[in-house]
């Protein structure tokens, strides 16, 4: 096995990779970040300022792949003798082209559901069999952030078996995985929502959209917080329980909500730390210690960011949904049927930090509302009055140690955009953040501001004494997702 392997693997698919012209035993099928860090190797390419960075923080992953450059390392399924090499990020560009020459595919339905974890499965659940309907998943599998757990989770019992069971669709529920949705937009009766699978545009016209596009997680500010070993929560998650692989073998584990990662840690025997205020990690070319704001110094080859998520506002925003700031984070505006605006939806963690099981419940309220504006026979109010047990999580106001922190090191946004540079201009007097994002270029890369934007914000508010609600959020353009906009514009 190797060093951080969990499980044995299936030896008749080993096959050996090379990086940076030293071989290593990898298995087929894994995903090229998973092999590196299975025997241990975390620095995978290097910025544009030349700060080491892995796979699993933030930022994107370009690597050279048998001579040619800018491959995106983060989906790179691996092949025997492959020779991979680090790269700067240069004019690596993580995006996704659609090819014009393919004709489009077009589909009609009733409704388009938008992301297939529990809120999604719960709404084509319950309209399933009456109305036709697109689910669409950018992901390679359903389930959503549930499908990552290995441990039980409230109201489903094993997240695997639940997910299972509701993913019998009936047979007017149309799948649509691997196929990013680029917006909503309004076509008369109808609304359009272009999305891209592969490079292929595929438009879907609907009477009813919803967006159950969940949640992103929250990336903590400390010093070297970009540093090949430390870990976003749902790839900590993903490591171990879809690929076997431990983080590390002592890992640190940060943030509002450890328990949601140490249950992890637990239930595969990894041991773990758990360091509520983590000022600085250091080490050679990965992650060998965390330093906290008291000083203490914990030796670790792995830090988690366990400080949960907050929804991904953007799909909202493109939609034309507004949002309100409530309980530590922005969430829609919905009237009384879960609806941002006339037709859109939306529920899940999209709509309210919940447990998935809430989230599952809440796609079927809104299941339920849209039936009966079809003219079909719905009890909203079951649904409802079970929702109501699960108050949505209210996430402590993080206050960032702004004076004692070392700035430049601190990375505020996986595109080489530091706290220093944000927070100069914040300083100058500047509060806009439509001004901020054009002056140091935070929110305008690869993540499109869903992992960045919300830790400006908080920024801004800290240094002005602005509330957070006060603060203009920039609404996102379309596209939502990184695809050459030319062709979905021309369509417009
Ligand atoms: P929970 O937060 O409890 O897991 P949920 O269903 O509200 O429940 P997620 O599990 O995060 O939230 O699921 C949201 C899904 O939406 C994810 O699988 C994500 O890949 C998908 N998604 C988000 N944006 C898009 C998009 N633009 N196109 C297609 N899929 C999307």
């Amino acid at each position: 096995m190797r060093r951080l392997d969990l499980t044995e693997k299936d030896t008749s698919k080993r096959i050996t990779i090379y990086f940076e012209g030293k071989p290593y035993e990898a298995y087929e099928g894994e995903k090229f970040p998973v092999a590196m860090l299975a025997n241990g190797v975390y620095w995978l390419t290097t910025s544009t300022e030349g700060r080491k960075r892995g796979a699993f923080t933030f930022g994107p992953l370009p690597v050279k792949v048998d001579g040619v450059k800018n491959v995106n390392g983060r989906k790179l399924k691996i092949r025997d003798s492959m020779r991979i090499e680090r790269q700067r990020y240069d004019e690596f560009q993580e995006q996704v082209k659609i090819d014009e020459g393919k004709p489009v595919l077009r589909y009609v339905v009733d409704v388009a559901v938008i992301g297939a974890g529990p809120a999604g499965l719960g709404v084509v659940e319950e309209i399933g069999g009456k109305l036709t309907a697109a689910l669409i998943e950018e992901r390679t599998w359903l389930g959503g952030d549930m499908w990552l757990k290995g441990v039980e989770q409230e109201g489903f019992g094993n997240p695997r078996k639940a997910i299972e069971k509701l993913t019998n669709f009936s047979e007017n529920v149309r799948v649509f995985l691997k196929t990013a949705a680029l917006g909503v937009f309004d076509k008369g009766e109808y609304f359009l929502v272009p999305a891209v699978r592969n490079d292929q545009l595929i438009e879907f016209m609907a009477k009813r959209v919803v967006l159950t596009t969940g949640a992103v997680d929250s990336i903590m500010l400390f010093e070297n917080n970009d540093y090949p070993g430390v870990f976003r929560r749902a790839d900590a998650l993903e490591v171990m329980n879809v690929w076997n692989v431990a983080p590390g073998e002592r890992v640190a584990v940060t943030g509002a909500f450890p328990e949601e990662i140490t249950a992890e840690l637990d239930r595969w025997g990894i041991e773990y730390v758990v360091v509520p205020n983590p000022k600085r990690v250091e080490g050679k070319d990965r992650v060998e210690r965390l330093i906290d704001e008291n000083g203490n110094v914990y030796e670790v080859d792995a830090v988690i960011m366990a400080d949960g998520r907050i929804p991904d506002i953007n799909p909202v925003t493109q939609a034309g949904g507004k949002l309100r700031f409530k309980r530590g984070y922005y969430t829609p505006i919905l009237d009384e049927e879960h609806r941002i605006r006339d037709g859109i939806y939306a529920a899940g963690s999209a709509a309210g930090i919940k447990p998935h099981y809430a989230n599952y419940i809440e796609g079927k309220l809104v299941g339920a509302y849209i039936l009966r504006e079809f003219g079909f026979e719905a009890e909203p109010c079951v649904y409802s009055e079970r929702l109501r047990e699960y108050e949505p999580l209210s996430r402590p106001r993080p206050r960032f140690p702004l004076d004692s922190f070392n700035a430049e090191d601190v990375h505020i946004c996986g595109c080489d955009v530091s706290l220093k540079k944000v927070d100069d201009v914040v300083k100058s007097g500047i509060t806009d953040l439509q001004i901020i994002k054009r002056l140091t270029h935070l929110a305008m890369g690869f993540c499109q501001g869903r992992f960045c934007l919300f830790n400006g914000a908080l920024l801004v508010s800290q240094r002005s004494g602005l509330p957070m609600d006060r603060l203009d959020i920039p609404v996102a353009r379309p596209p939502i997702k990184n695809v050459k906009m030319k062709v979905v514009a021309g369509r417009e």
